[in-house]
């Protein structure tokens, strides 16, 4: 076969451009970033060699070596891992698009901190940060010949067949000029110090030591010694008392790829019916991709010490998924498959165990350290609470660790459904919330007019899913009920009273209905409003307005849900109206209108027609200024 030339994937390319004119300082972690896909290569073959045993016979050697050749002006990562075949080496690193790549470019636009680069699966291409040649032999355990990848990052890559006699790959830089501190030996034995102590595979250098002469006394003989930079110890396996919180963070970095150090570090051991070590952590920063469906779920897996699963998502619920860090168990086959996952005893002890105790820190943390926790409930509250309509054994646990803003706490200040509880007036049977998409928004919505009146606490739910999450949820026996949903009568009005004013308002009523019966499905006397005219609510079991908004905007077809336009029987406004159409029928059309879109407005919408609707408002200013001229 003759040499292929291909071309890169474009935003590969542009990747690859932003990698050779880099100057971005901590460039060492290309290294950092070689001997991960290296350490990751060599889990996929002792994974392979564990279950499919014929493929791979050579398994006590695991070894990453790093070559320096001063002469050649090159270094070599070479590891006796899975290898790449030429498919493999054509598509992992050159034309398929990792989903990251794009994602990566903007965050390091934005945040100009090339640390991040693992965390977006593009790592491979910092070498070129380096280098202006990288050359890859590969020769993969499925394949008979190896391949030799080559590129110097200017739009296009070469693979051809080469010799190679064992399997595994070796990466080789070709250093820029000014990059060949890294053919230094202290200098590389530092770099795999400071970022690579913990993977679990020797990580070798040949070194030239000067020694006496055992047969020649007096005279110095060179020996070529092989070294082993890195501690190589699971973390995990020692004593809490001998790990420092700074190992503990530079391992969270490894195996999370986050580069923030962790908020809290949570390290157990199990014993007992299940017998199983956990490194886990709490991240300080929300994941970007939380809320992705790709986004990859759970703990790293080991079984007595041997990496089983990169992320193993059977360990948590998925409201803690968040997690990071590593479980390994005694008791679990070293061959689990995803079924045997799903259905073992040990797997769910596991999970609960896990599930409590991170559950415990952050109520621990909530009542020590309420500035840390709050910083917590910043980043990851919207995930955890989803654990309110999952889970249903520990909701009121999760729900006392949930934090809110309310109408009476203020913009910084929170409130717990235990302190809303303790503090519900007199009279107050159920658990109030609005949602709205900002603090503000909720703050002045007139839905909370009747509320505040009576000295009714508002809880402000702002995350789109809150009402899905709290619409059928009670706490301590109380419901929770969204204020814009369903009707409210607080004064407790009786009977006769109702009849009377809605025998007054009957013809404004059914006026009103009819010139909007496209818009709302019914129009009613207010319960709820104190100083605004009118507002929209929806039906009890509707769905919340900020979640058919967001469904909308993720191009769900939502059927048309119409609302119910309630008007403030009380305001001078509605009183004015009721008069004019006493004696005209049509006197009040327009207003009709502009109420209606006035009320859209306040619930967050755009005016059904904003053109017109900004018209009429200038028309009446026009009205009201010649009134005064
Ligand atoms: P990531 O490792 O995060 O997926 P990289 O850009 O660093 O992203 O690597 C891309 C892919 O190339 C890897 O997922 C892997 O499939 C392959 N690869 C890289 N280095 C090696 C290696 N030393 N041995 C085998 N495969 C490798």
């Amino acid at each position: 076969m003759p040499v292929e030339n291909l071309e890169f994937k474009t935003e590969i390319n542009q990747l690859l451009n932003l990698m050779i004119h880099s100057l971005y300082s901590h460039k060492e972690i290309f290294l950092r970033e070689l001997l991960s896909n290296a350490s990751d290569a060599i889990d996929k073959a002792r994974y392979e060699s564990l279950v499919n045993s014929e493929a791979i016979t050579d398994t006590g050697d695991w070894k990453i070596k790093i070559t320096a050749d001063k002469d050649a002006g090159t270094i070599t990562i070479s590891d006796n891992g899975i290898g790449m075949t030429k498919e493999e080496a054509i598509a992992e690193l050159g034309t398929i698009a990792h989903s990251g790549t794009l994602e990566f470019m903007r965050a390091l636009k934005e945040k100009g901190d090339i640390n991040l680069i693992g965390q977006f699966g593009v790592g491979f291409y910092s070498s070129f940060m380096v280098s202006d040649k990288v050359t890859v032999i590969t020769k993969s355990v499925k394949a008979e010949t190896a391949v030799k990848w080559e590129s110097e990052a200017q739009g296009t890559f070469s693979v051809d067949d080469v010799e190679k006699p064992s399997r595994g790959t070796d990466v080789i830089l070709h250093l820029k000029a000014d990059e060949k501190k890294y053919l230094e030996h202290w200098e590389l034995s530092s770099i795999v110090k400071k970022y690579s102590d913990y993977i679990e595979y020797p990580i070798v250098m040949d070194v030239e030591r000067e020694e006496d002469s055992a047969l020649d006394k007096g005279t110095k003989v060179k020996l070529i010694k092989e070294e082993t930079l890195n501690s190589q110890k699971a973390i995990w396996l020692k004593d809490k008392a001998e790990i420092t919180q700074d190992q503990y963070n530079e391992f969270y970095k490894h195996v999370s790829r986050d580069f923030t150090d962790p908020l809290t570090t949570i390290h157990f051991k199990a014993e007992g019916t299940s017998e199983f070590t956990a490194l886990i952590y709490i991240p300080s920063q929300v994941p970007m991709d939380i809320f992705y469906e790709q986004f990859k779920i759970g703990p790293v897996l080991y079984v007595k010490r041997v990496q089983i699963m990169d992320h193993c998502e059977e360990l948590v619920p998925k409201y803690l998924r968040f997690i990071k860090g590593v479980v390994d168990s005694s008791d679990l086959p070293l061959n689990v498959s995803r079924e045997i996952l799903q259905n073992n005893p040990h797997v769910s002890v596991i999970n609960k165990n896990i599930t409590k105790k991170v559950l415990d820190t952050l109520s621990d943390m909530k009542l020590k350290d309420y500035e840390k926790y709050k910083k917590f409930y910043a980043e990851l509250g919207k995930v955890l609470k989803e654990g309110i309509h999952f889970d249903f054994q520990r909701r009121e646990t999760i729900a006392d660790l949930l934090l809110f803003r309310s109408s009476k706490t203020g913009k910084d200040i929170y409130t717990t459904l235990k302190d809303y509880v303790e503090a519900m007036a007199e009279g107050q049977e159920e658990i109030y919330y609005i949602t709205a998409s900002t603090y503000e928004e909720a703050l002045h919505s007139p839905h909370l007019e009747k509320f505040n009146d009576k000295g009714y606490e508002v809880l402000f739910m702002l995350d789109e899913i809150d009402d899905i999450i709290f619409g059928y949820f009670d706490y301590k026996g109380k419901r929770m009920k969204s204020v814009i949903k369903g009707s409210f009568d607080l004064d407790k009005q009786d009977e006769k009273q109702k009849e009377e004013e809605g025998k007054r308002y009957e013809k404004l009523i059914a006026k009103i209905k009819d010139r909007l019966k496209d818009d709302v499905k019914e129009v009613r006397i207010s319960g709820r409003l104190k100083q605004s005219p009118c507002c929209l609510v929806s039906d009890e079991g509707a769905i919340d307005p900020a979640m058919e908004r967001m469904l909308r905007s993720m191009g769900k077809d939502v059927p048309k849900n119409l609302r119910i336009l309630e008007i403030n029987i009380d305001h001078q406004l509605i009183e004015a109206l009721n008069a004019a159409i006493e004696k005209d029928e049509h006197a009040a059309d327009a207003s009709v209108d502009l109420l209606y879109e006035q009320a859209l407005v306040l619930d967050g919408n755009k005016p059904k027609d904003p053109a017109a609707f900004a018209k009429r408002i200038s028309e009446l200013m026009l009205e009201s200024l010649r009134r005064q001229a």
